[in-house]
């Protein structure tokens, strides 16, 4: 594998059962013990009623993009050999968005409410990047 000169997420207290997860390809996302609520991004609270009994729930991987961007501009040089590249909100089944990549498709081919599912793109030896490929 090449070095990878991108950003990497450094796992915290709250993120690393997240992405220790995504290391075995399993997408996690937050579950409110108090009033049910899911959510992504992880946090240390809930975001419907700031309760802390937070417990982690498999997803299913699967969802739709519910907007998307194509990128031709690469923010910063480490960038410039991925663009073109779609940067995208997905809805996942569950109910919550997130933010991630489309790939395994041309930029000009991803379609609002497209169905996708989840893949991971093992960028370094800890960390593997959820990203979306068309099902
Ligand atoms: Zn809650």
């Amino acid at each position: 594998m090449n070095e990878y000169t991108k950003p990497v997420p450094f796992p915290d207290n709250v993120t690393e059962k997240f992405w220790a997860a995504a290391r075995e390809k399993r997408l996690l996302i937050q579950k409110c013990n108090d009033c049910g609520a899911l959510q992504f991004l992880a946090q240390s609270q809930c975001r419907g009623c700031l309760g802390e009994g937070l417990e982690w729930i498999e997803a299913s991987g699967r969802g739709k993009v519910y907007s998307y961007t194509v990128v031709h501009r690469a923010p910063t040089a480490r960038f410039e050999e991925d663009v073109p590249y779609v940067v995208a909100l997905i809805d996942l089944e569950e109910g919550v968005r997130m933010m991630s990549a489309v790939v395994g498709i041309e930029p000009e081919a991803v379609r609002v409410d497209m169905p996708v599912e989840v893949v991971f793109d093992e960028i370094t030896s800890t960390i593997s990047l959820p990203k979306f490929r068309p099902i």
